[in-house]
């Protein structure tokens, strides 16, 4: 028998999350971020949840051409655009429509001798300052990309660089930001890609044209806090479960794990849990890391080793070897896990390790349901 992990897929969950997305930015089309192998739920797991979507939008030139030949015959973005004059080529043979953030890349397009123009997406770097024209600088690189018989249509992107408790208060975090895009787009005809999950949610500003949500698509909070998301009804897609595989019973001032950083104050069971930091369990989760124990939240214990960790069974007396854990997915949310650990679920989420098995499951059960999600 393999070991007791395996990480559960809700396509469902997606569906109705993408959805979700719709109804808050409405009248916009939606681009469903898939970068990163679907912050690693996997493409193709999540492919047929997508439907509803108008774009899909990913980084990686071989993550497009899987798209394609899943028969997806929308847009494809690819938000960082081409890398060489080889990407040309493959840009034009799968329509896929690329952003340009810089000279370099206007000079790559310029050399498509291909039939079929490239359709574009470019981009300002508005505040970000990572990819993108600089305001001043956008309107020429427009009138470049216009006289440029290879490129097609162009749409107008930009990013914007909040994603933590600002992302919520309008005045701080992007107002700024889409002012100067604003300014700089002025009379530019063309379609505008602005807004990221957390913009979807809270920024009715932003959505215009086309929204470009990832994170909420997979259930996780755009600011890292679980509590930011709460009650719009976003579902996990991701559970990462497993199980009790040892049960000890502990006296006072006993401790648990490597380093000893947990000492015992009462007399406790504790249950062993098959998952560690090589299945992408954060190592830095402290004592006191939400976890559930046959649907129960309990808690982390002491440090997180390399393939197990320690909860403590006092909240569920009844559970011993074989009970179910989950790590993270419906009853404990990833960002919680991630908040605890010093970072954000989109982390947590793209770090699952190879070894864990992956099963497709059902729907994520809804708060109220009992029905359980299928095990295939
Ligand atoms: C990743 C990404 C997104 C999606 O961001 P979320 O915060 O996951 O919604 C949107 N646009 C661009 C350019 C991105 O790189």
């Amino acid at each position: 028998m393999p070991r007791p992990i395996s990480v559960r897929i809700h396509p469902e969950a997606v569906r109705h999350n993408l959805q979700t997305a719709q109804r808050s930015a409405t009248g916009a089309r939606v681009w469903a971020v898939v970068k990163a192998n679907a912050y690693g739920h996997g493409i193709e797991r999540i492919y047929p949840a997508l439907a509803g979507a108008d774009g899909i939008a990913l980084l990686d030139l071989d993550e497009a051409v899987r798209v394609r030949e899943l028969g997806w015959t929308r847009p494809i973005l690819l938000l960082e655009g081409i890398f060489d004059s080889a990407d040309v080529a493959t840009a034009v043979a799968h329509r896929l429509t690329v952003a340009v953030h810089c000279d370099d890349q206007l000079a790559l397009l310029a050399t498509s001798r291909a039939q079929q123009p490239i359709d574009i997406q470019l981009k300002m770097n508005s505040g970000m300052n990572r990819l993108g024209y600089r305001p001043d600088a956008f309107r020429a690189a427009w009138e470049r990309a216009r006289a440029t018989p290879a490129i097609g249509k162009i749409a107008l992107m930009t990013h914007f660089a909040n994603a933590d408790d600002a992302a919520i208060d309008s005045i701080n975090s992007i107002d700024w930001q889409l002012d100067r895009f604003d300014a700089a787009t002025q009379g530019i005809p063309g379609e505008r890609s602005l807004a990221n999950s957390a913009a979807v949610l809270w920024h009715p500003r932003a959505h215009r044209d086309w929204v470009r949500p990832g994170t909420i698509l997979y259930g996780a909070s755009p600011t890292g806090a679980a509590r930011h998301i709460e009650g719009i009804g976003l579902r996990a897609a991701m559970t990462l479960a497993s199980r009790i595989i040892g049960v000890q019973t502990l006296a006072p001032q006993e401790t648990v794990g490597y380093g000893r950083t947990y000492e015992v104050e009462q007399p406790m069971r504790i249950g062993v849990v098959a998952c560690g930091y090589a299945d992408g369990y954060p190592r830095h989760a402290p004592t006191g890391t939400p976890i559930a124990v046959d649907g129960v939240r309990t808690r982390v214990i002491g440090r997180v080793s390399m393939d197990m960790l320690t909860v403590d069974l006092t909240p569920c007396p009844n559970a011993g070897i074989g009970s179910p854990v989950e790590l993270w997915g419906e009853h404990v949310k990833v960002d919680e896990v991630a908040e605890a650990s010093g970072t954000i679920g989109y982390e947590l989420m793209c770090a699952v390790a190879r070894r864990v098995p992956v099963e497709i499951g059902a729907l994520a059960a809804e708060p109220h349901e009992a029905a359980e999600s299928a095990t295939a």
